[in-house]
C-alpha cells in the first residue's frame, strides 16, 4: 500500500489568519513569528497522517507540500520513511505524486472550505480572486478538483481533515466513507474554535490509520465531457479569459470550458486562474 498526503496549511489548526499562512518572502503581509508557528503544527500535522499510515501497514508514503509557494515543512520534523514533494507550479499541483505507478491512496491534511463558504476560516479556491466553480453543476473546492485528478490516475481520496466545513463538504461529496477529521469549528472568516494542537495530532493519526485500514473509498467518478463554470469576484478577470480559445462567456463575472478528462479540465483551470491574474486598476 501506497499513499500520497496531500498538506495545505489553512485548515491546520490553530489557524485562522491569511498572517499566520504566509511565508516571509512572498511579502505582502506582516508574517514572520505566527507563519513559524504555525508550519510547525503543519508538519506535525502531515506527520501525524503518515504515521497514521504506516501503522495501517502503508509502505510508501510520500507528502506532497501544497500550501503557497509550496516550501513549508520543516523535513527534519517528519518520519525518516516518509519523502517529500516541494516546490511550486508542479505539474500535478497539490496532488503530485499520485501519477506514480502503485499508489492507493490519497489524504488530504490541512485542507480549508471553498470559496464563498460563509462562517469558514480562510474558505477560498485556489486564490483570492475565485469566487465558484462548478464542475457539471456541483459546486468544487480544491478537494473536490484534486480528487477529480487523483481519480484519473485511478486513486481515491480516503481522508480529509480541516476545518469542520471543509470535511462536512469533501464527506458530502466524495462519501461518508472518507474518514474526517475537523481540527477546529469555523465561526467565520478570520476565527474559529480550535482542538488543542497535540489533540488534533491524536485524532489525524488514529484517523488515518483507519482510513489506509479500510480504503474502501472509490475513485471520484463524474461524466465526461465535462463542464466547468468558473467565477471570479471581478469582471476584469472574466473578460481576460474569455478570449482564450474555447472558453465562453455566461455573464459579467462567469466563463464556461468543457474538458474530455480531469487532466484537461484541471490544467485549463489552472491556466484561467493565471489569465485572471490581472491588475484590477486599469
Ligand atoms: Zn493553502
Amino acid at each position: 500500500m501506497n499513499v500520497v498526503i496531500s498538506v495545505d496549511m489553512e485548515g491546520v489548526c490553530g489557524v485562522s489568519s491569511w498572517v499566520q499562512v504566509s511565508p516571509p518572502e512572498f511579502g505582502g503581509l506582516v508574517s514572520g513569528a505566527g507563519y513559524e508557528r504555525a508550519r510547525i503544527q503543519m508538519t506535525l500535522e502531515a506527520g501525524a497522517a503518515a504515521l497514521g499510515a504506516f501503522e495501517a501497514g502503508a509502505g510508501g508514503v510520500t507528502i506532497a507540500d501544497s500550501h503557497d509557494g509550496m516550501r513549508n515543512l520543516l523535513p527534519e520534523l517528519l518520519d525518516e520513511r516518509v519523502r517529500l514533494v516541494t516546490g511550486y507550479d508542479r505539474p500535478l499541483s497539490m496532488v503530485q505524486g499520485v501519477e506514480e505507478p502503485g499508489v492507493d491512496a490519497l489524504l488530504l491534511v490541512g485542507y480549508h472550505a471553498r470559496a464563498s463558504t460563509v462562517g469558514a476560516p480562510l474558505a477560498h479556491t485556489w486564490n483570492g480572486y475565485v469566487r465558484d466553480v462548478r464542475v457539471n453543476g456541483t459546486p468544487a473546492g480544491e478537494p473536490y478538483l484534486n480528487a477529480l485528478l487523483a481519480a484519473h490516475f485511478g486513486v481515491p481520496v480516503v481522508f480529509i481533515s480541516g476545518d469542520d466545513q471543509a470535511v462536512a463538504q469533501v464527506r458530502d461529496q466524495l462519501g461518508e466513507q472518507v474518514i474526517g477529521v475537523s481540527v477546529k469549528r469555523g465561526l467565520s472568516m478570520f476565527s474559529a474554535v480550535h482542538l488543542h494542537p497535540k489533540k488534533a495530532l491524536e485524532l489525524i493519526q488514529a484517523g488515518a490509520k483507519r482510513a489506509v485500514e479500510s480504503a474502501r473509498a472509490a475513485p471520484l467518478q463524474i461524466s465526461y465531457p465535462a463542464s466547468v463554470q468558473l467565477s471570479f469576484e471581478h469582471q476584469a478577470r472574466a473578460d481576460q479569459c474569455e478570449r482564450v480559445p474555447g472558453v465562453t462567456r455566461l455573464d459579467a463575472m462567469t466563463v464556461e470550458y468543457t474538458s474530455p478528462d480531469a487532466l484537461h479540465l484541471f490544467q485549463t483551470f489552472r491556466m484561467l486562474c493565471k489569465v485572471a491574474d490581472v491588475r484590477l486598476n486599469g
